[in-house]
């Protein structure tokens, strides 16, 4: 079974101009892209549209967070519905930004996985331990956890709807990046659980994406690994150099 390489842009609370939003876009469209990599970036919610005008039509597009409620009274959210109609295809969700910052719960990054499944949109779902949990040992249990929350809401047929991004939270925007057989390991171990708790199909089909200080310099090794199935970039997707990152397997 072969996994398609996915590299995923997640641009969180930047840039912080219409114009700067446009120059990124212009770089990634101007690009010369492995056509194997599929490419999906997530820019603040405010320039979803623009962007999904502007960008070009390989690069597909991400909300960075949905509610899981259609409409209602629920002030400053978005729907997985109004993001279906406004055509965007993707949702990230359960970012440690958002699990630690905004304290979402796995319950309630589960609720969000289910809701969006159910609207139509595809989920990368962000799970990963901190640096004391990893000092603890505690990795494969930390993000078993995370992923057990998903596992006991949603059929086997809605793993299809599903990119899994390891990101280890002392990683994201530190600088100090998983070594490979770090990453490995951990992809390795969420594969077996996927194995165990749901299907051997799904574990071999679902994309693990690695996230946390990815750059042009240390993609290739990462990218080289069996179970390391593309990256989710914040930092380095705002550069040109996301282009070398999405050209990691080339
Ligand atoms: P980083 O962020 O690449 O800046 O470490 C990754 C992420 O948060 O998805």
């Amino acid at each position: 079974m072969t996994r398609q390489f996915f590299v995923g842009g997640n641009f969180k609370l930047n840039p912080t101009s219409l114009t700067a939003s446009k120059s990124l876009i212009d770089v990634l469209n101007k690009g010369d892209l492995d056509p194997n990599t599929e490419v999906v970036i997530a820019p603040p919610s405010i320039y979803l549209l623009s962007v999904l005008d502007s960008v070009r039509k390989e690069v597909k597009v991400a909300a960075q967070n949905a509610y899981f409620k259609e409409s209602g009274a629920f002030t400053g959210e978005i729907s997985p519905k109004q993001l279906v109609d406004a055509g965007i295809p993707y949702v990230v969700l359960g970012h440690s930004e958002r699990r630690t910052i905004f304290h979402e719960t796995s319950e309630l990054v589960a609720t969000k996985t289910k809701a969006a499944i159910e609207a139509g949109l595809k989920v990368i779902l962000c799970i990963g331990e901190t640096l004391q949990e990893r000092e603890a040992g505690k990795t494969a249990e930390v993000c078993e956890a995370q992923l057990k929350a998903v596992v006991d809401g949603i059929k086997e047929a809605d793993w299809s709807k599903i990119v899994i991004a390891y990101e280890p939270v002392w990683a994201i925007g530190t600088g100090k990046v998983a070594t490979s057989a770090q990453a490995q390991q951990a992809h390795a171990d969420v594969r077996s659980y996927l194995a165990k708790a749901v299907s051997t199909s799904v574990a071999n089909e679902t994309q693990i994406l690695y996230g946390g200080s990815v750059t042009a310099a240390n993609c290739k090794e990462l990218a080289k690994q069996q179970d390391v199935d593309g990256f989710l970039v914040g930092g380095a997707s705002l550069k040109p150099e996301f282009i070398d990152i999405i050209n990691a397997r080339r």
